[in-house]
């Protein structure tokens, strides 16, 4: 049994911005991540390499917010969080707040195969990515004009966008299970249009927006940060199945639709269990995402 899923955000465009060109080049951006895991899945590889690999795919797509095509912070410039966290032995690697690292997700998982520590940040970050020789990009890398337009339209107090609303389109994240039973989960964000002072949000915590245990699930989220900090969603979800015996379906929908939703906190979850099952949920509008498990056929939705 092997089974991934993956998500490119919570939150959908207004429907006049997600035309049909528009909604098919993002699906096709889904369906291709996708498929590199269940790829690496189906030859036996790792459910890190599997969500690794979906993730850097979608840090490459410049219609995500994550990698190129990240949104701005305020001064206009691109700042990147991610994360990747393996179940069998919990370890995990984060990073936050770079702003010259391609793919912040390999970076992260580098943090966890290479060095004693689980985060690392800014500078530092991309001093150790040098000595573990990875290449640093210019960081207008990451810039595309839409993202540049989303910053002025906020910059100028366009009362029709919120900086939650368009950010939420386009954080990227996977979780799988691999054919030997492991779990892993990966998460990689440029956070939230506007943001300052180096405010990192929920992706890059371990037990916020990223977290992976054999003994319960994997899962990666999206949404508004500051709220999935305060309700530690991914590890809570575990923690549920663990300690109160839920199952699955009941620990996300509790945290996702009842706690989540209570706070009127915006955003979704994608979650695997040991067993293969995936489930989604979000209290937005959509979320962009897909799964596929063995012998199935892959799925793909952005409305509910
Ligand atoms: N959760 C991300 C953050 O707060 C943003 C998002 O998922 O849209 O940085």
């Amino acid at each position: 049994m092997f089974g991934i899923a993956i998500h490119g955000g919570a939150g959908t465009l207004p429907r006049a911005e997600l035309d049909a060109g528009r909604e098919r080049s993002y699906r096709a951006g889904l369906a291709a991540a996708l498929e590199a895991g269940r790829a690496i899945l189906a030859g036996g590889g790792s459910s890190l390499d599997a969500v690794e690999r979906a993730v850097v795919l979608l840090e490459e797509d410049p219609l995500f917010n994550a990698g190129r095509g990240a949104v701005f912070t305020w001064e206009g410039r691109n700042e990147l969080d991610a994360a990747i966290m393996e179940g069998a032995g919990r370890r995990a690697g984060a990073v936050c707040g770079v702003r010259h690292v391609r793919n912040p997700v390999v970076l992260a998982r580098t943090v966890m195969e290479h060095s004693d520590y689980v985060m690392l940040s800014g500078e530092g970050a991309e001093e150790f990515a040098l000595v573990q020789g990875i290449a640093l990009v210019p960081n207008e890398h990451f810039r595309t004009e839409e993202r540049w337009r989303q910053l002025e339209r906020i910059r100028a107090g366009d009362p029709r966008v919120s900086p939650l609303t368009i950010s939420h389109v386009g954080t990227v994240g996977a979780v799988a299970l691999d054919s030997a039973g492991h779990l892993a989960a990966a998460t990689s964000t440029g956070g939230m249009t506007g943001k300052r002072w180096g405010r990192i949000g929920d992706s890059p915590i371990i037990g916020a927006g990223t977290y992976a245990d054999d003994r319960s699930c994997a899962v990666s989220a999206t949404g508004h940060g500051e709220s999935f900090i305060r309700a530690a969603v991914a590890h809570e979800i575990g923690a549920r199945m663990r300690l109160a015996g839920q199952s699955l379906d009941d620990a996300v929908h509790g945290v996702v639709t009842v706690e989540l939703g209570g706070m009127r906190a915006e955003g979704g979850v994608i979650a695997i269990d040991r067993g293969g099952r995936v489930v989604t949920a979000f209290t937005s509008e959509g979320m962009f995402r897909g799964s596929v498990v063995a012998g199935g056929d892959p799925q793909i939705a952005i409305y509910r």
